[in-house]
């Protein structure tokens, strides 16, 4: 006789034989959760991206039901932990609670974490309107109007995760997501990895793509160098600048000085004509986003007050 081997879920029922020859009927209550593997509560759909460390995947519940444009879609992150990092994270528990709790309407909403063997899956809303990247690199750029209307999300988004102790650390419009791109509604993502994984993980993938965003300070290689808040503000600071002229504040065609030298000593200029035609309400916001000195940049909550923010559309 061959053994066959059936692997049981929640809600499935087996039978025995009694001694009278009768079934008894037994319900299965399997509590999957904490220990729930991904596989078992989600359903792959396909394949969003590749990111520097896996893989961005659509996804629904394994369970769930209804016609297909109704479905809930989530966008899983895939995290490979040997690529990160040799060591485990052993503190990795604690902080999943706490990214469960992080909700913004401009922050991409995080559903569910399992940490498996060594894999990480992270179940995010699915943001369907695209990369802000894209956006932005096909309209070439951004009326003062239109990219007041992106920055209040920004600043408020930024100013609620410093306010709950996370540094975002790789702010670049590749990690803003569009969740309505007629109403210009964006939403970050990608927070939270390096309090997650440790500040390696932003580092390294820093060193992987274009510096373009990364302040000042991230560059000196000084024992004392700061790693807080203010670089957030910086990468701010570079993403309005390309926004509103639709080129970059720092670029190596610039040289000299060199690149690296543009960024720690906060040389950029705003060259005519595309600077000709913007307010100084706008080039003094930049002024105080990419400010080289830490204590003097504008904090998320400063920049939200600038006279920039507050100027009052007639559309609006
Ligand atoms: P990494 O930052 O590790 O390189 P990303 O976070 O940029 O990886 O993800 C890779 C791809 O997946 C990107 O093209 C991005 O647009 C897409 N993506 C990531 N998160 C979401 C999401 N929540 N909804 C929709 N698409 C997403
Ligand atoms: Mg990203």
């Amino acid at each position: 006789m061959s053994t066959q081997f059936f692997e049981l879920k929640e809600g499935d029922s087996i039978k025995f034989p009694s001694s009278k020859g009768d079934w008894y009927s037994y319900s299965i209550e399997i509590d999957l959760k904490p220990e729930g593997r991904f596989h078992n509560d989600y359903k792959i759909k396909g394949v969003l991206g590749t990111g520097h460390f896996g893989e961005v995947k659509l996804a629904t519940l394994a369970n769930a039901v209804g016609s297909e444009s109704k479905v809930q879609e989530y966008a899983v992150k895939i995290i490979d932990k040997n690529t990160v990092a040799k060591k485990p994270n052993t503190k990795l528990h604690d902080e999943i609670i706490i990214m469960h709790k992080i909700e913004h309407p401009n922050l991409v909403r995080i559903r569910n974490l399992y940490n498996e063997g060594d894999k990480l899956y992270l179940v995010m809303d699915y943001i369907k309107d695209g990369e802000f990247f894209d956006f932005i690199s096909k309209k070439k750029k951004l009326t003062e109007y239109e990219t007041r209307i992106i920055f209040k999300q920004l600043f408020e988004a930024t100013k609620y995760l410093h306010d709950h102790r996370i540094v975002h650390r790789d702010l670049k419009p590749e990690n803003i997501l569009m969740s309505n791109k007629a109403k210009l509604e964006v939403k970050i993502t990608d927070f939270g990895l390096s309090k997650l994984l440790g500040p390696e993980y932003s580092l390294m993938k820093t060193m992987c793509g274009t510096p373009l965003y990364i302040a000042p300070e991230v560059l000196d290689r000084s024992p004392k160098r700061s790693y807080g808040k203010a670089v957030d503000m910086w990468s701010l600071g570079v993403i309005l600048y390309v926004c509103l002229c639709g080129y970059p504040p720092f670029a190596k065609d610039f040289a000299p000085p060199t690149f690296d030298e543009q960024i720690r000593l906060g040389i950029y200029r705003f060259y005519p004509p595309a600077w000709s035609y913007i307010s100084n309400e706008a080039k003094n916001l930049i002024r105080g986003l990419l400010n080289v000195n830490v204590k003097d940049r504008l904090t998320a909550s400063q920049a939200m007050e600038h006279p920039f923010m507050q100027v009052k559309s007639i559309f609006m």
